[in-house]
């Protein structure tokens, strides 16, 4: 972690500033901490792999004994929650190839880590309406300032604001590993934290002009003072502090991994200090299928809302987010363009026949409304598609690209 990012931080529990226990053991390259111990008034935390640990569930405590005793090894371990000897093996394994693949990484950690879907996450129907949101949001509000993802997982979003903001986004979440795959594939340049979305957040008061939470605020159960949190980090002296909640489930509507949500007006009702708006998730997407632009002036009925599986909601005093925002395509690719991994391919002469094929029903009930988007069946030129990956797509592929045929994904996804 860069030392600056000290100022950022407090202890979840005293709310006092972190620093480095120079009289433990620690490694600093420059000013860049990468094994350590921070301690405030009431409590001490490990950084393991350059990443600061705050909070105190039992993997936490033992890699903070292992940093301690000077073995940072098994510190990581600790924090991947790798038991095994055999499987601590092939992940470090994994892990010390820069050829590994994210899904390499990912499959080496087990199949209880994570879904099978990160692979499609780029172009799913939740992720293209998040994405958009971000986009807008963050562009509007974020200026010189800095974002922070919070419950961001592996940084798909947090990879958006990186596009936004010149001051590195924080990403935090509670699960080690996800934070780290962040850092290393999916959000290159962010500052990650590991810390807990049920517990008061490690930050400082106004240190952030965004903050936000998408697809996870279903999963917390103190709703209230996540809220209180995200509203206190973004409490500066300009008063246009913005919180954004994205794709939070509806208590009215089933949705499949429901989590705990709440009705629109009781999502509503968490916000003490700005009026926020709730928006239909649904008819944010028809703004994103029609091409833009994607309308936040809009107030959506409470019937609605009320039919919506899925809501996002957006507090601020800023002027210019409520407003309409054309949609960005960006010409270069902040990692590489690829074909989407749901094509499958098949040579015909010197075309290409795209075929779109779901991973699994799961998938497809799920995600199945990408259909609005991605074609069936589509042709590529074989000398087009040998162009991939590329840093840059014109013509054809910027067509492919635009109807998400095509995705810039991150270096080394798979
Ligand atoms: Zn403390």
């Amino acid at each position: 972690m860069h030392l600056l990012t000290l100022d950022l931080l407090r202890c979840p529990y005293c709310g006092g500033r972190l620093s480095l226990v120079d009289s433990l053991f620690h490694r600093q390259d420059g000013d860049e901490i990468q094994e350590g111990i921070l301690g405030c008034h009431c409590c001490i935390f490990p950084i393991v792999d350059g990443i600061p640990v705050l909070h105190l569930q039992p993997g936490a405590t033992a890699a903070r004994e292992h940093v301690q005793a000077g073995r940072p090894d098994l510190a990581r371990r600790a924090m991947f929650g790798l038991d095994s000897e055999g499987g601590a093996e092939a992940f470090e394994a994994a892990a010390a190839s820069p050829a590994s693949t994210y899904r390499q990484i990912v499959e080496a950690l087990g199949p209880g880590f994570e879904g099978g879907y990160f692979l499609y996450r780029f172009s799913d129907p939740t992720f293209l309406v998040a994405d958009a949101v971000v986009r807008a949001v963050a562009r509007t509000v974020v200026g010189g300032g800095r974002a922070i993802d919070v419950c961001g997982g592996s940084g798909h979003l947090t990879r958006t604001l990186l596009d936004i903001s010149s001051a590195p986004p924080v990403l935090a979440d509670l699960y080690f590993a996800k934070v780290w795959l962040a850092r290393r594939f999916t959000a290159q340049g962010c500052e990650p934290v590991c810390c807990d979305g049920n517990a008061p957040l490690p930050f400082a008061k106004g240190a952030f002009r965004l903050a936000m939470c998408v697809d996870a605020f279903m999963f917390i159960w103190t709703k209230r003072q996540l809220v209180g949190e995200l509203t206190r980090l973004v409490d500066g002296k300009d008063n246009e502090g913005t919180v954004l909640v994205g794709h939070t489930h509806n208590e009215r509507v089933w949705s499949p991994s429901h989590g705990q949500p709440l009705s629109p007006e009781a999502y509503a009702d968490l916000f003490e200090t700005i009026e926020p708006r709730v928006f239909s998730e649904g008819v944010l997407f028809e703004d994103i299928v029609a091409g833009g632009p994607l309308d936040l002036s809009r107030h959506d009925s409470t019937e609605v809302l009320d039919r919506d599986p899925a809501l996002t909601i957006i507090a601020t005093r800023h002027r210019g987010v409520f407003a309409r925002h054309a949609l960005e395509w960006p010409a270069a690719a902040r990692g590489e363009f690829r074909l989407n991994p749901l094509y499958a391919t098949e040579a015909d002469g010197n075309q290409v026949r795209l075929r779109l094929r779901f991973p699994g029903d799961d998938y497809e009930q799920e995600y199945g409304a990408c259909r609005r988007y991605l074609p069936e069946e589509t042709t590529i030129g074989r000398h087009d598609l040998e162009a991939l990956p590329a840093a840059v797509v014109t013509g054809t592929l910027a067509e492919l690209a635009r109807r998400r045929v095509i995705l810039d994904l991150p270096k080394h996804y798979y």
